[in-house]
């Protein structure tokens, strides 16, 4: 698929656990979609990341906040394809099933610095990163990281692409830590997210 003027069109894939998806992640995947033009931005909720935890929300739940988070953004879309499929979600697998869907696109990996340390882990890095550009965002709290250095270890450097976003000093981890402690985390979420949290009390307990 090409562009009126002839590029190809790119496509960004935003993975992650999503637990749950905050506002930094839909202002950096705004942010990159506008730099970078981005046609399109797939939020891809993991089932089980290799190297974390296991989520405490379900992925279904995931799955549905996310949809919820980008339902007014026509750039932004979600996909099933780790959660439907069981085991680890290795980032390979799931490029070459979305590359099985779109064919003549470039796909682009969006993450933030906190991922590059993981990078040297997952399966194969070689492969995944023939198929995808890395555009990688800085995170605050996430200091010192030297993106270029770090690149150039893994030896990916033609391959990652920093970009500086607006950033927002939120997690995953410290929004469900204020919600089990009964901290205010309102602005820290879409307000559908927001609404669905509550109503499904997810992250009270536990
Ligand atoms: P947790 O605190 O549970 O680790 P998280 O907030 O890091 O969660 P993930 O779902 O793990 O959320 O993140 C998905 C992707 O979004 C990762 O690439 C992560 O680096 C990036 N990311 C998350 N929050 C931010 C932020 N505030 N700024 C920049 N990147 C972020």
């Amino acid at each position: 698929m090409r562009s009126d003027w002839g590029a190809p069109i790119m496509i960004g894939i935003f993975g992650g656990t999503f637990d749950p998806v905050h506002l930094g992640h839909l202002a950096i995947a705004d942010d990159v979609a506008n730099a970078f033009g981005l046609a399109k931005v797939l939020f891809v909720p993991n089932a089980r990341s290799p190297l974390r935890q296991t989520p405490v929300a379900s992925p279904s739940q995931r799955f549905e906040m996310c949809r919820l988070a980008t339902s007014d953004n026509v750039r932004f879309s979600v996909s099933r394809v780790d959660i439907d499929r069981d085991g680890p979600s290795y980032a390979i697998d799931t490029i070459r099933l979305l590359r099985a869907e779109n064919r003549d696109c470039e796909f682009a990996f969006i993450a933030g610095t906190d991922v590059l340390d993981e990078l040297r882990s997952w399966r194969d890095t070689d492969a995944l990163l023939r198929e995808a550009l890395m555009l990688v965002v800085d995170r605050p709290g996430v200091d010192g990281v030297d993106v270029d250095r770090a690149a150039s270890e893994i030896g990916i450097a033609g391959r990652l692409v920093k970009h500086r976003a607006a950033l927002m000093d939120v997690s995953s981890t410290d929004i469900r830590h204020r919600i089990r402690n009964g901290l205010s985390y309102r602005s820290l979420l879409h307000h559908r997210v927001y609404d669905y949290l509550r109503r499904h009390r997810i992250y009270k307990t536990s």
